[in-house]
């Protein structure tokens, strides 16, 4: 209980340490004295200008820096942007973790990738259980999303109680396990909730996001008037009710099922180990079994919703999958909508399946996990939280809830829009951001974390516009006269074979430029290399107005 003694009554810290930029990327720090516990560790998939990046994570430099005080993770549900940088920032940390069921499952599927299973403690949590975690107590509260086990937690700390939702939609006919547990985010109103933390992913859209079960409904239909073919559905590997529904439907129509892409096979293996997914005996079959079986007796669940171009769907799409190629006939249902910035990736691959003969469907087969304008509504009205912070969202996501949270009566003074890195300190008696700390996006390239900076990137992005010119040339030792070359390589800048003229004449201007060198006795290789950058350039400007890198390489013999 907070003390009354005027003086110093100690504020709850609430640090986001990523996640309001983007979709993507969330985690959450709470600080009280000398306790800190972390809500989710997410990645966020790259922007279109990160060439070759795989994945970006969440710099953990404050929590590294206080890592005394750090207690323990708790994490909200199985989704990539909420537990995506585990298996990284568990290299650098180690704290135990807490987390539901099906969500633990998940997270050690990626300890185990990455040899850091015995590592690291953890415990599985029940709904309606509490963990204390220093001087804070969590409870995990059920909700629904797109996935099973997926938890709101409420946050009792010595300056009042948190709720964060999660990612949640209130769903009374879930596809698995009980609906959202209303009745407990009333009782938590009643006993009074300093702030809510609330998901804002569809706060521009009004209304109620409908059941899954309404997908299941819709799947029945398109296996009817589709009977005389293969189905082909690609969704996301993480939105496990959405497969138990197409397993349900394949199981009614008398269909196997075929499961292809890794994430996809790895979730549905670990799902069905722990029953939060349902497959009926027989039902599932290999790949290379489906041979044996007529095509209107088959259905393949595939990744690759986004147009991502190296999964199952695409590779299916454009003719290099290994075991499944596109055949006239074939029906294929997109179970998702495609994420801003996929569209362009989503249109190729519908096009490439549509030329094969397939019919492609993409209109109803799929419902958001997130909560509407109505739903969130419904959960500060049971809640009645003293302060609104929006959160999971880009800037008019959190903003749309804002407006909402207006028309429900709220000041704007008791609305909280952060930025990740702010430091907002609040008790019963105010709320105010105090202070940043560092954050940002480090970026993962293979198997390097963080040594591809801004400077790499600007390298790729202009590899990738203009091309490079290398040109090699050897230099006896000591007297500097020419021994061979100067020759000149080029990628991505034109068509060598059919620039000829060009190329014969940047190989006159480079002789040139070395040629003036030697006459000037210039040995300094650096200077050597820049008249060529400079001599080269200038000419490719001139005839192509195109900057391309521009590499000299200098061999010294003897
Ligand atoms: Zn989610
Ligand atoms: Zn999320």
């Amino acid at each position: 209980m907070k003390q009354k003694n005027n003086e110093t009554v100690s504020k709850l810290k609430i640090i986001p340490l990523g996640g309001l930029e983007q979709i993507g990327m969330n985690i959450t720090a709470f600080e009280y004295e000398d306790s800190i516990i972390v809500v989710d560790c997410g990645l966020a998939f790259p922007a279109d200008d990160m060439l070759g990046i795989d994945l970006v994570i969440p710099d953990i430099t404050y929590l590294k820096e206080n890592i005394d005080k750090v207690k323990g993770f708790v994490f909200t549900h199985g989704h990539e942007d909420h537990i995506g940088a585990i298996p990284y920032v568990f290299k650098e940390i180690n704290v135990p973790l807490y987390a539901t069921r099906l969500t633990m499952g998940l997270i050690e599927n990626k300890l185990k990738e990455h040899n850091l299973t015995n590592k690291i403690r953890r415990k599985v949590v029940k709904f309606g259980q509490t963990i204390n975690l220093g001087c804070f107590r969590i409870e995990f509260i059920k909700t629904n999303h797109s996935i099973v086990d997926a938890a709101a937690l409420a946050i009792y700390s010595p300056a009042g109680i948190v709720i964060h939702t999660g990612d949640f939609k209130v769903d009374y006919t879930p596809v698995f396990g009980d609906a959202i547990d209303l009745g407990r985010f009333a009782e938590l109103g009643r006993k009074g909730v300093l702030a809510l933390m609330c998901d804002s992913t569809n706060a521009e859209r009004p209304g109620y996001t409908q059941s899954e079960k309404t997908v299941g409904k819709t799947f029945d239909h398109l296996f009817t008037e589709h009977a005389s073919g293969r189905i082909i559905i690609a969704t996301f590997a993480s939105n496990v009710d959405r497969v138990q529904q197409i397993i349900n439907s394949a199981y009614k129509f008398g269909r196997k099922v075929v499961v292809e892409g890794r994430s996809m096979v790895n979730v549905i293996d670990t799902a069905s180990k722990l029953e939060c997914l349902a497959i009926p005996e027989n039902t599932l079959i290999e790949t290379e079994q489906l041979k044996n079986y007529p095509d209107e007796k088959t259905v393949i669940i595939t990744t690759g919703s986004q147009g991502e171009s190296m999964a199952a769907l695409s590779r299916m799409a454009n003719g290099t999958h290994k075991k499944v190629s596109i055949n006239a006939g074939d029906t294929v249902i997109f179970s998702s909508s495609p994420i801003p910035g996929n569209e362009k990736a989503v249109t190729k691959v519908i096009n490439e399946l549509s030329r094969k003969g397939a019919t492609v469907i993409f209109q109803d087969a799929h419902v958001s996990g997130h909560a509407c304008a109505e739903e969130i509504k419904l959960i500060y009205t049971l809640t009645q939280p003293k302060f609104s912070i929006p959160v999971h969202g880009e800037y008019k996501h959190l903003k749309a809830q804002e407006r909402l949270v207006r028309d429900l009566g709220y000041d704007k003074e008791n609305i909280i829009i952060l930025s990740s890195g702010d430091v907002l300190e609040l008790n019963d008696d105010g709320a105010a951001i105090t202070g940043k700390v560092t954050v940002g996006g480090i970026y993962v390239d293979g198997l390097g974390v963080g040594d591809v900076g801004n400077v790499v990137l600007r390298d790729r992005q202009h590899l990738s516009e203009d091309g490079i010119m290398i040109v090699v040339m050897a230099l006896e030792q000591g007297t500097g006269t020419l021994m061979s070359g100067p020759e000149i390589y080029s990628r991505g800048f034109v068509y060598v074979k059919e620039s000829d003229e060009l190329m014969d004449e940047a190989h006159r201007v480079v002789s040139d430029a070395v040629d003036r060198c030697i006459d000037r006795n210039v040995t300094d290789w650096g200077k050597i290399k820049s008249s060529i950058k400079d001599a080269l350039s200038d000419y490719v400007w001139k005839k192509t107005k195109r900057r391309p890198m521009i590499l000299p390489v200098i061999m010294e013999v003897s």
